[in-house]
């Protein structure tokens, strides 16, 4: 089912993002938490490429298990990085080919070791030109792409980013999900400046529990997303402390899907970091484990 189905269907929709693992155990673990996720009638799985130098091939095999195992609409991601768009293309092709009928469009950020994202000769250099490639050779696809609450760190100014993100909806997206932050102000506004520059797609959160308080801290300052004084207090206080650190994440979480519902957002996308704990404690303190 392609993403502007899955929206238009009632209700929130949930949806859970995972990303290759390096290691046997890891994919049991990683296809463990998506049986577990599955209690929550997901709308759909992603599958991340290449993330935080994490390996591009597996992404579409993933996506192509996740299907068969649980009937599941999915989305793969694919960056810009390193490839030409003759290889962009024979991907594409694959995924076609394997029936996944969605794809998070995405530029990539620069591999380890560079400074700036630099297109290879023949490949494309921003997520719109991505989106434009899928839409005109590839239109059964379904297309999501990423947006920034908190404005993406390489963009000159928030008009700028906004123009950017406009344009990869005017080539075609049918849905943004967001980069994950812990302020839902920040979110609003964002919705509010997405909504006034004629952006009427839906704009899916995107959340990562935090149970990990130094891996998050990392992943947070790669992203340039803030996590709000009084909740890092919270935390550095608990850092003795693990299971209270968690508890506090997960609270917050669960806090921020509330606010979020509450104020209608069309779903909410969990990086669930292949680890379905944190999210299940969310939604189930919530009441949203659908198979109770
Ligand atoms: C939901 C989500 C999932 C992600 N999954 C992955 C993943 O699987 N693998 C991975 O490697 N990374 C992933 N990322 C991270 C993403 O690749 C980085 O944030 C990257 O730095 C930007 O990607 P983008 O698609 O948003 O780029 P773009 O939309 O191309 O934007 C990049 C920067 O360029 C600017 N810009 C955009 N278009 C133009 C233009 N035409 N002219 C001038 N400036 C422009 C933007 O304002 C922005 O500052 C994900 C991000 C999100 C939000």
């Amino acid at each position: 089912m392609r993403l502007s189905s899955i929206f238009n269907t009632a209700g929130p929709v949930l949806s859970f993002e995972v990303y290759p693992p390096r290691t046997e155990a890891g994919y049991q673990s990683m296809y463990a938490s998506v049986d577990r996720l599955m209690a929550f009638r997901p709308g759909f799985f992603s599958c991340t490429y290449g993330a935080g130098g994490s390996t591009q091939g597996p992404t579409l095999d993933i996506c192509t298990e996740i299907m068969r195992r649980h009937q599941v609409p999915v989305m793969a991601h694919l960056t810009c990085v390193g490839s030409t768009v003759a290889e962009l293309e024979a991907w594409l092709d694959q995924a076609r080919s394997r029936g996944v009928p969605n794809i998070m469009a995405l530029r990539g950020d620069p591999p380890q070791g560079q400074e700036q994202f630099s297109k290879v000769e023949g490949g494309l250099g921003y997520a719109n030109e991505l989106v434009e490639l899928i839409r005109s050779r590839y239109s059964n696809f379904g297309i999501g792409v990423g947006g920034y609450p908190e404005v993406h760190q390489e963009a000159p100014s928030p008009e700028a980013d906004l123009a950017n993100l406009k344009r990869k909806v005017d080539a075609g997206a049918d849905a943004i999900v967001t980069q994950l932050f812990y302020e839902n102000g920040d979110f609003f506004r964002f919705r509010d400046q997405c909504h006034r520059a004629g952006i009427n797609v839906p704009i899916v959160p995107g959340l990562l529990p935090i149970v990990n308080f130094p891996q998050v801290r990392r992943i947070t300052s790669l992203c340039k997303a803030r996590i709000p004084a009084e909740l890092h207090a919270q935390l550095e206080a608990s850092k003795e402390n693990p299971e209270a650190a968690a508890t506090i994440g997960v609270e917050h979480a669960a806090r921020q899907v509330e606010g979020l519902l509450a104020a209608g957002v069309p779903g909410i996308h969990f990086y669930v970091l292949n680890q379905s704990e944190a999210t299940r404690q969310v939604l189930s303190s919530l009441g949203m484990d659908k198979t109770a």
